[in-house]
């Protein structure tokens, strides 16, 4: 070692054991003075030489020196810190650091370079066993190096000096201890830790930069240039040819003065700053400099003069300057300060209160806020519970409904009548006109003289047309109408002619209703135009109608046709014609001067002067509201009847009317019965006198308070923000008080109107559309007519009357309310209410809603803005409420029953229900899947908003709970169908639950409410298409919801249009027939589908048809269409358009042929209709030639399969889809499949049965069928159906057996390309199956073969070449070769299944009385070539395969001891299936367990990946019952019959029998079955995953997890080969961006890399408290080693992954990529050393043998135990090019196998030995053992009956 180092340099060496033999160094080449001056011993292993002061020095002599004599060179370059680009220097190991030692290396250290290969893997696999260090280590490294770089900077640098001499501190040794930091005793310990990842991955950036650094020539210049100043004697490596100085190395001649002086002249000279010493006071050279050398500091910045400076200083003078800082940045500091100080003041306050003030304000407004909603939610709320059934709701659908039925009775006789009409452009003028022309062939009618007066400009005949021509007329005949230009108001009513028609009435209704005009107008206008037309009338002879009003009369208690005496009508007639005096009198008791001038007119009528010659006819209606039926419904004229218009006011200024009206009956008419019921009197009854036209006692069911609720009701649902119409109407509404009731003046100008002002203003400031404006200014009129109104509201009236018409008073209300929004231009449709309009906050809306409780204002709020950003409307037919608004009972419990399309339909019904409080539907349960109350805080949210979770599949227990959770009185939402449907297809509706609901509410009724969601598109329409493709439905996660919501928020999300509709109320009750009310829910749901252009677009590229045709045919079927959302993508794929299309099958499906199809199409499908149209036939034929299409390429599909040898029997859809060509859409598809096969099977149980009517007999004899081998794939492993499948270059696992299955593998060619540096030639087909397969032939004995028949019957004896070859060989890969190749040499000769333990006594006294070899066959699943038969000069008998697996019962359990006794050719499917029906599990699971037995796992001494918990197979297994070779049973001291007695351990001085058999490989006995340990199910069982940086760190994890004692079931690490292969594996859906994303900066938070990363996969298995002891163990031993948890979904991925990867070597060979694993124990010590050693070996061998590429070697660790662990490699090799591929990678896997035994593995740990690894056995185990061995089976099988040769029994 070079004398010159760091002082704990040495330490290194000496705790390894190791002599320390410092070297002097020459001051001037700072190199070894000479090579020969090195003390050199034949012990001398390593030359350690560091390059001091930052000098590089040449080794390139001494490095050939040190090889020479096998010294190892380790160069340390830690000073030069020179960049990375620089050649290393000639040596074995390089130490390097990357930047400035006191700034970057504080927080990566240094890095090592290993150039020697070999060392680099001893090293590595050391280092890994190292424990890493911990994260926050790293985080104090970055903090201290972040100091050190603004300590860095000159004047923060100089501030600390002179603080410090302040303080009278040495800055150098503070700074100099501060900045290094190799501690005293800790330091060994220390260094002995790998960094963290973080630091690594640091590093590597670090130097990755460091290369770019230009290099620091200024600093150099300067120092050169200082050299040159200084005297040579005091510089040291004055000779050296490079170097890098950052501290220049001067001798001075007193070191503690220089330092003083330099700090006095701000100059920062320092004495130890390197912490370099000389490590030995022998090296005389090295000891002297060393002593007095001190640094001077040199920096880029520094210039001549400062450099000049620093030179003097070292010379002993010196002048001040240059780092002067320290003192120019106090003064600046103190200005500074002093600057701050004072305005500081200023800033200070002005700061603070803006913060104060703002928070304030916050807070201020928080709590009004908070305030307000409360308080307006409360009352929002009462109102809500206050008014019971919404009155709107009830009647919206309703047809109004008048009884008796509106008619005119024709007189008996009419004559010919011609009519003057006065007033006919007012209301009710209107509807008489129009009465009068609909009926006027009836009343005999010929003229209908209207009298109008000139106006604003247009005179009576300009009136007249265009009061002819408004819309109620049209389709009327006016001819007999005509217009006299004339006025009421003047004698002869300013006629200037006369009719000439003798006219015979005169209808008078020509009235001023103003109950504001002064008496003389009003007397001008209704009573002395009256005089007027009576006058008239005289002259004419015509009789006159006079319209006058019921409330006529003052203050009586019942308001009677006869008037009675009361006053002078002359006097008060004279009175107002002068001063008014006395008739102003007689007005104070009468409401108004409107019905006094009416009560004067009619006074005035009966007196002898005034009255007409012909007794007239008055007819006194009361509050003439709109037209019920006539001429329209609602009709209510142009202005506004006095009721239209206070609803119109009411409505239009929700936000600003002031009157509450009382809650009494209102005495309305509707105008047409008034018009009706006077033309009756008229015309028909010739009625003379007065009549009151009014219902007696007022309307039942129309209160004026009701008829505000139904006003505000219509505000709200047209879009009004319930909140504010609550708040307005409690804060601002007035009651009428009597004593103001008639001061009119005070009120108007002092309340409404300035109210109706103020909010004009705000409308105008605030940008009000000009649409609202207009509303709001047509109300103007209005403002205080409820106050006018006040005298007819404030009481109820009772009339005499004989009007006889019925109405429902409820319904009028709707009518007349309605007619009030329509007049005031308000949408009076109810069909599609949008729940998403913008509001003024969405805040205060949704807390003051009145119903909800906090979670589901929430959801609220959140939905509101998240169905705004994703849909272009969400619409509600609120309409088709109204018919459960009418019908549903208060008593029954409501039931809603939506459709299932989406996810969205849990929260779209409960938001409906919460912000449509109108429909008086409160918030219901929601009955939902468990899995959504495990997604974290979605499950709690769910919860509060009334989700009630089932666990699906946890039968009847979990449902009734939830009936009885949702039993109370709100309602509970059910999705009939059970689940949802991802086709938009209606799906067989599901009863469970309803049935529950019906077994737990006794004898409750129901009241089943069918609702319809249409979505344009629902959100999950791709990726149910994409889930289609690979066949399964994604799991619910909050991985993807969040992403989900990230798309929304980037507005990628667009779903169109959402409509929701109701059906009528189905009911249920105990009595009804659930699979009826099912199906009528159903039906009622699909009258509310809907389809758009964007669904008619879709139909049309999966149907081939025109649009126009589909448009029709939907018309004709009933399928409402929509305009829908113009903006959204097109259907990418034919199944996204399938999903789409099929949203009208319900309305196909009862016109297709087929009953399949009409049945997939829609089971609860209606009768079809009889007529159909020509566009529905072509629609429907369509659909149907889809279907024949699709059956067509399935059929071919099927007609290939089984061409190639598969049976129709056995085929599943996945398989056929995977041969079908002509691709019509995945939905169609998979039906054709099912329907095709169905029939196919059906077909072919026809033709067996009519063929072979015993053909079922044969089987019945015994207890499990032959396995066909249908099930199984031939040469290849796995199911016959699952397997790889190319498209291009993606790669497909076509199975429905795997979660992998059918996901698209894009990447993984180039995974495989990439990692084996090689192309796939994916054309070609190196080892495909063989078409017949070829073996030499049997040579069994026919007799024999016939007394094997005649023992075991035919079917159990099989010769044929496909058995043969199959139970000739397992699946090692030159079992899967030699079957592919046709090179198996020799096949059993016969195979016989046998049945019982009978059966296999009996085949073995045959055999050995005939000679005949054995060999048990299992699931035939060994990789150890344990199967393949001796070629026939070692074995020359016949040899008999004995295949197992029809012994595959359960003999009996003992649940409570834990044991049962199983048959050995059960197989681990059949065993754990059959055990979790009793509730218990074996815990045995190999990877191959769905095909390999019980007896294979013995015989091979198995292990399974859940070993850590209940143990290898020697520890499941208590006992084995064998045949042996003579056929004698042996059950070590048991019989059948001693169930009863113990099963466990026993002492018996000597080996077990189980001891004997347990990897005995067929060589020495057959396994008949086992008593095998059972426990139960496990309670809890979970996965999960961790990544760590590298092998090492996981390893290290994954023995603290095993030495905590609490290790989960299974604990694999994949290495970064595997955890690579892992991601491709992902798929197509390898998560989503954001997903990666926030993936990828957690690990870069971690510092792990990718290129490094190994995956731990974990299962827990056990009771709650183990499963959560051991995770807190994981978790644990994760935080100390770095890694980072991946989810439980990983963790189950890596375990699915092993499966897929058994098939993916076989799909592999088809391109010449030959594929193996192998594995061994091995001692923890070892494990790393002997991983990297097989790699690199394979590696090499590889490239010796010039193989194509480069050989992808990974590893896997899987069991734990406290000694060492397995581990499991995969070796994959590309063929191409190789003469004989096969030998080749038998080679090297030989080598890897003599590689692992070499570094201290097994033979193997759970594989075994077979023929495959036979060799190795003997040296493993010794000879004496195999002679003990050997003598065991020679006892037990004397006549080498079991002769497959096996292990050392060749
Ligand atoms: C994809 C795959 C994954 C695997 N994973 C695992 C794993 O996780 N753990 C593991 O331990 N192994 C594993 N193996 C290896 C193999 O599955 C085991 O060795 C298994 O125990 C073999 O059982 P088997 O029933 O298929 O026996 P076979 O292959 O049929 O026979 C194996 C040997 O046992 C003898 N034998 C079979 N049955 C009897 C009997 N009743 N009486 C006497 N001798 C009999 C046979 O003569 C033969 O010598 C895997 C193999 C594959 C292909």
């Amino acid at each position: 070692m070079t004398a010159v180092t760091i002082p704990q340099m040495p330490m290194i060496p000496k705790s390894l054991g190791l002599n320390v033999v410092a070297i002097d160094i020459d001051p001037d080449t700072l190199d070894i003075k000479s090579h020969e001056t090195i003390p050199w011993s034949p012990e001398t292993k390593v030359l350690v030489f560091s390059h001091v002061f930052g000098s590089r020095v040449d080794l390139t002599s001494l490095h050939s020196l040190c090889k020479s004599r096998g010294v190892l060179l380790v160069s340390d370059e830690a000073e030069c810190y020179s960049p990375h680009s620089q050649p290393l220097l000639p040596c074995d190991v390089t130490l390097r650091s990357h930047g400035l030692i006191k700034n970057y290396t504080a927080i990566s250290g240094a890095t090592a370079h290993i150039n020697d290969p070999r060392l680099l893997l001893k090293f590595r696999a050391v280092h890994g066993t190292w424990r890493v260090s911990s994260s926050s280590s790293y985080r104090l490294k970055i903090l201290k190096s972040s100091l050190l770089i603004i300590l860095s900077n000159p004047t923060v640098y100089g501030l600390v000096l002179k603080f410090l001499s302040l303080l009278s501190l040495s800055h150098d040794s503070l700074i100099t201890s501060l900045l290094r930091g190799f501690p005293g005793p800790t330091f060994l310990s220390r260094i002995k830790q790998r960094p963290c990842p973080q630091i690594v991955s640091s590093v590597l950036r670090l130097s990755l930069v460091y290369t770019n650094f230009e290099s620091p020539s200024k600093r150099k210049i300067n120092s050169v240039y200082l050299n040159s100043l200084l005297p040579s004697k005091s510089l040291l490596g004055t000779k050296v040819s490079e170097h890098n100085h950052w501290l220049h190395p001067y001798i001075p001649p007193s070191k503690s003065e220089l330092v003083s002086k330099g700090l006095k002249y701000n100059f920062d000279i320092t004495g130890g700053a390197t912490q370099l010493v000389c490590i030995d006071s022998e090296c005389v050279e090295a000891e002297r400099f060393m002593k007095g050398v001190v640094y001077l500091p040199v920096s880029e910045e520094m210039g001549k003069e400062e450099i000049g400076r620093l030179a003097e200083v070292c010379k002993g003078k010196g002048r001040k300057g240059g780092y002067e800082v320290g003192k120019v940045f106090w003064g600046a500091a103190a200005v500074g300060v002093t600057v701050v100080w004072v305005r500081w003041g200023v800033l200070r306050s002005l700061v603070t209160s803006i913060v104060v003030n703002l928070w304030m304000l916050i807070k201020i407004g928080a709590v009004l806020f908070g305030g307000l909603t409360y308080y307006v939610g409360r009352i929002s709320r009462r109102n809500y519970e206050r008014k019971g059934k919404s009155k709107l709701l009830k009647h919206l659908k309703t047809g109004a409904k008048v009884t008796p039925e509106l008619r005119i009775q024709e007189p008996e006789s009419p004559q010919e009548e011609n009519i003057i009409l006065t007033g006919a452009t007012g209301f009710i003028g209107r509807v008489m006109l129009h009465t009068l022309l609909q009926h006027s062939t009836q009343l005999n009618i010929k003229n209908v003289y209207v009298v109008l007066r000139s106006k604003k400009d247009k005179v009576a005949s300009q009136r007249g047309a265009e009061l002819l021509t408004s819309s109620i007329y049209s389709g009327l005949s006016t001819s007999i109408v005509t217009i006299l230009q004339g006025d009421v108001s003047l004698p002869n009513l300013g006629l200037k002619s006369r009719p000439s028609t003798k006219i015979t009435k005169v209808i008078h209704l020509a009235a001023s209703v103003s109950f504001t005009q002064p008496l003389k107008d009003a007397y001008a206008c209704n009573t002395r135009s009256t005089l007027n037309v009576v006058e008239l009338c005289k002259s004419l002879e015509a009789k006159l109608c006079h319209f006058s009003t019921a409330f006529i009369h003052n203050d009586a208690k019942v308001y009677k046709q006869d008037l009675g005496k009361g006053w002078d009508a002359k006097a008060v007639q004279k009175s107002i014609e002068t001063d008014c005096h006395y008739a102003s009198k007689l007005l104070k008791s009468y409401p108004n001067t409107y019905s006094f001038s009416k009560h004067l007119t009619e006074k005035l009528l009966s007196l002898p002067g005034t009255s007409p010659k012909i007794p007239p006819l008055i007819i006194r209606p009361s509050i003439v509201g709109p037209s019920i039926l006539h001429p329209t419904p609602n009709f209510s004229g142009s202005k506004g009847t006095t009721v239209t218009a206070g609803s119109a006011y009411y409505l239009s200024s929700l936000g600003s009317s002031v009157w509450h009206l009382p809650p009494n009956k209102a005495s309305v008419v509707p105008v047409d019965l008034l018009v009706y019921y006077s033309l009756n009197k008229l015309f028909f009854e010739n009625a003379e006198g007065t009549f009151n036209a009014c219902f007696e006692k007022g309307v039942e069911g129309f209160e004026w308070e009701g008829f505000l609720e139904v006003n505000s009701e219509i505000g709200c649902l047209g879009g009004k923000d319930r909140g504010r119409v609550v708040l307005q109407e409690e804060v601002l509404c007035r009651t009428f008080s009597e004593e103001g009731g008639n001061d009119v003046e005070y009120y108007h100008d002092l309340y409404p109107v300035f109210l109706y002002n103020l909010r004009l203003t705000y409308l105008k400031l605030t940008n009000a559309s000009k649409q609202t404006l207009d509303r709001f200014k047509k109300v103007r009129n209005f403002v205080d007519l409820p106050m006018l109104f006040m005298p007819f509201t404030k009481r109820e009236f009772e009339f005499e009357t004989d009007f006889k018409y019925s109405i429902e008073g409820e319904m009028y209300m709707v009518n007349c309310a309605r007619a009030g929004s329509k007049f005031v231009g308000f949408n009076d449709e109810y069909k599609n209410v949008n729940v998403t309009d913008s509001r003024w906050s969405d805040l205060f809306w949704c807390l003051t809603m009145p119903v909800g409780n906090f979670w589901i204002r929430l959801v609220g709020f959140a939905l509101v803005k998240i169905l705004r950003m994703t849909t272009a409307n969400v619409t509600v037919d609120v309409e088709s409420f109204s018919d459960y608004a009418r019908s549903a009972s208060p008593d029954s419990k409501l039931i809603l029953c939506p459709t299932h399309r989406s996810l969205f339909d849990f929260m779209i019904v409960s938001f409906i229900t919460f912000s449509l409080p109108e429909l008086k539907i409160y918030n219901p349960f929601i009955i939902a899947d468990n899995q959504f109350s495990k997604l974290p805080l979605i499950g709690t949210i769910c919860k509060g908003s009334g989700a009630i979770f089932i666990e699906r599949g946890k039968g009847s227990k979990g449902v009734e709970r939830a009936v009885k959770q949702v039993m109370c009185q709100r309602p509970v939402e059910v999705f009939i169908e059970g689940t949802r449907s991802r086709d938009r297809r209606f799906l067989k509706p599901k009863t469970g639950f309803l049935r529950a609901m019906l077994e737990v509410g006794g004898e409750r009724d129901y009241d089943m409410l069918p609702i319809n969601i249409s979505y344009e598109r629902t959100p999950e329409q791709e990726t149910m298409a994409s889930e289609m493709n690979v066949g399964q439905k994604k799991g619910l996660g909050i991985g993807g919801l969040v992403s989900w919501g990230w798309n929304v928020l980037s507005g990628k999300v667009k779903l169109g249009r959402v409509h929701v509709t109701a059906g009528s109320v189905v009911n249920m009750s105990k009595k009804s027939n659930l699979n009826h009310v099912a199906k009528q829910v159903q039906q009622q749901q699909m009258t509310g589908v809907r389809v758009s252009g964007y669904h008619v677009k879709a139909l049309q590229q999966s149907l081939g048809i025109d649009e126009e045709v589909i448009k029709t045919s939907l018309e004709d079927l009933k399928v409402p269409f929509w305009e829908g959302d113009c903006k959204l993508k097109a259907p990418q794929s034919k199944n996204e358009r399938w999903t789409l299309s099929l949203a009208v099958a319900h309305a196909v499906a009862p016109h297709v042929k087929s009953q399949e199809w009409a049945d997939w199409l829609c089971s609860s499908r209606l009768p079809p209709p009889r007529n159909t149209s020509e566009s529905v036939d072509a629609f429907v034929q369509a659909w149907e030639r889809a279907f024949e299409r699709a059956e067509h390429a399935v059929e071919t599909a099927i007609e290939k399969l089984v061409k190639v040898g598969f049976e129709v029997d056995g085929l599943k859809v996945e398989h056929v889809l995977g041969y079908v060509e002509d691709r019509v859409g995945r939905p169609i598809e998979e039906e054709a499949v099912k329907i095709v096969l169905a029939r196919q099977k059906r077909e072919s149980r026809r033709v067996a049965q009519e063929q072979e009517p015993n053909a079922g007999e044969a089987l019945a004899k015994s207890g499990a069928p032959i396995p066909t081998g249908q099930e199984e794939a031939f040469g290849a492993w796995g199911f016959a159906d699952s397997k790889f499948v190319l498209d291009g270059k993606t790669v497909t696992l076509h199975s429905d057996r795997y979660s992998l299955g059918h996901r698209r593998l894009p990447k993984l060619v180039d995974f495989l390309e990439k990692e084996m540096k090689t192309k796939i030639d994916l054309a070609r087909s190196v080892y495909p199956l063989p078409e017949r397969v070829r073996v030499t032939p049997s040579r069994l004995p026919p007799a024999i073969k016939e007394g094997l028949m005649a023992l075991f019957g035919v079917e159990c004896v099989k010769t044929e070449d496909v058995e043969r070859v199959r139970h000739g060989t397992g699946h090692c890969l030159s079992d899967v070769l030699k079957i592919r190749t046709n090179e198996v040499k020799r096949a059993p000769d016969v195979v016989v299944y046998v049945t019982s333990q009978d059966t296999v006594v009996e085949l073995v006294k045959f055999a050995k009385s005939q000679r005949l070899c054995l060999i048990p066959f299992g699931g035939g699943t060994n990789v150890t070539e344990a199967l393949q038969c001796p070629s026939y000069d070692v074995e020359p008998r016949c040899i008999v395969s004995v295949d197992m697996r029809r012994m595959n019962k359960i003999i009996w359990v003992n649940k409570e001891d834990g044991v049962a006794k199983i048959e050995a050719g059960a197989t681990g499917r059949t065993i754990q299936e059959e055990l979790a029906q009793m509730g218990l599990t074996m815990g045995h699971q190999p990877d191959s367990y769905e095909f390999s037995t019980l007896g294979g796992w013995v015989a091979t001494r198995a292990s399974g990946m859940l070993k850590n918990k209940y143990g290898n197979i020697e520890d499941i297994v208590r006992e084995v019952v064998v045949v042996d070779g003579s056929g004698e049973i042996m059950w070590q001291h048991h019989k059948e019959e001693d169930q009863g007695k113990s099963f466990g351990r026993g002492s018996f001085g000597m080996p077990e029998l189980k001891d004997l058999v347990i990897g005995s490989e067929g060589n020495l006995c057959i396994v008949t079955s086992c008593v095998v340990r059972v426990r139960k199910v496990p309670e809890k069982t979970e996965f999960s995953s961790v990544v760590f940086n590298d092998f090492g760190a996981g390893l290290g994890f994954m023995r603290a997890v095993q030495s905590s004692g609490l290790k989960p079931a299974s604990i694999r690490m994949m290495d970064n080969a595997q955890f690579k292969l892992g991601q491709v594996f992902k798929g197509s859906e390898g998560g989503s961006g954001l997903k990666k994303v926030v993936q990828g900066a957690a690990l870069w938070w971690k510092g792990i890399e990718t290129s490094s990363m190994v995956a731990v996969t974990l299962k827990f298995e056990g009771s709650a408290i183990e499963v959560d002891a051991q995770q807190k163990a994981v978790s644990a031993a994760t935080k100390d080693w770095g890694g980072l948890a991946g989810g439980g979904e990983n963790g189950k991925a890596g375990y699915e992954l092993t499966f897929a990867i058994a098939y993916l070597r076989d799909f592999a060979l088809s391109f010449g990529l030959l594929a193996e694993s192998f594995e061994t124990f091995v001692n923890y010590s070892k494990l790393n050393v002997m991983v990297e050693c097989v790699k690199q070996r394979v590696r090499e061998a590889h490239v010796e043998r010039g193989v194509c590429g480069e050989a992808l070697v990974s590893a896997r660790v899987t069991q734990l135990y406290e000694d060492g662990a397995c581990v499991y490699f995969y070796y994959i090799m590309d063929s191409s090019g190789l003469k004989d591929g096969n030998r080749t990678f038998s080679e090297i896997e030989e080598i890897a196998r003599g590689t692992i035994l070499e570094n201290g593995g097994n033979l193997s740990h759970h594989h075994g030995v077979g023929k495959h690894r036979a060799k190795f056995v003997k040296e493993r185990v010794g000879g004496s053992v195999v002679d003990v061995m050997r003598g065991v089976k020679k006892e037990i099988d004397g006549d080498n009956v079991f002769g497959v040769r096996n292990g050392v029994f060749e």
